[in-house]
């Protein structure tokens, strides 16, 4: 099995592109971001907010999160209900923030990634995959852009949706995650040593799904 250890900073445009770079490739894209949502979500459903003042591994022992790939596509599932739309609000954004720094949390999810990676060819997303997930993999990308650049994609992305944003509550969203990200002790998001560092903020989304194809055949085929 070949994997793919995709990493960055939040909105970076890692799910889109290497969505688009598993379907050129015929790998299954797994974005582990979209299990950490699971999590928050199940936290916000608690009732508990980004303090986590409560007894997280008694949460999580009655937590049930699953992948499913339907038609290629990855689905969320918390306790038996598919929430790959819930999880992508703002609040469901900074709960995962909050969950990702806690131990227990990354312990929890930790198997399931590395499984999804055992049993198929995977590009797989996060901020961790190069570094704690998949030590392993083939290929290693650090995918990034300015904050501004990613903060305006994501406004895009969610205005679409049909959310209530302002640009502003974007980029600062960001810029909080980003620091949250890259100083929490426990797998801190950064650049592996021997990850290729791919910056796309003058890249169109095409190219920037050239580039990445173009890092992965160079080192695969
Ligand atoms: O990638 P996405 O923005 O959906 O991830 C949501 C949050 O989950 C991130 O801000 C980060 O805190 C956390 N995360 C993580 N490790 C990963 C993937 C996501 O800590 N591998």
């Amino acid at each position: 099995m070949t994997a793919v250890a995709i990493d960055g900073p939040a909105g970076a445009g890692k799910s889109s592109v290497a969505r688009a770079a598993a379907k050129r490739l015929g790998y299954i894209y797994v974005d582990t971001g979209a299990l950490y949502r699971a999590v928050g979500l199940k936290f916000l459903k608690s009732g508990a907010d980004t303090t986590l003042n409560c007894d997280i591994q008694s949460v999580l022992d009655n937590t049930v999160v699953e992948i499913k790939f339907i038609n290629g596509e990855q689905r969320v599932m918390l306790d038996g209900n598919d929430v790959s739309d819930e999880i992508r609000t703002p609040e469901a954004s900074k709960m995962a923030s909050a969950v990702s720094a806690k131990p227990q949390v990354r312990a929890f999810l930790l198997e399931m990634q590395r499984k999804a990676a055992a049993d198929n060819n995977v590009i797989m997303d996060g901020r961790d995959i190069a570094t704690v997930v998949l030590p392993d993999a083939e290929v290693k990308i650090y995918l990034t852009a300015s904050a501004e650049v990613r903060a305006e994609r994501r406004y895009k992305e969610l205005i679409e949706k049909g959310a209530d944003v302002s640009l502003d509550e974007v980029l600062s969203d960001i810029i909080n995650r980003d620091n949250a990200d890259m100083n929490r002790e426990i797998a801190p998001l950064k650049k592996a040593d021997d990850a290729v560092l791919a910056d796309t903020s003058d890249c169109s989304f095409d190219e920037s799904v050239e580039l990445i194809v173009g890092i992965i055949k160079e080192r695969v085929e």
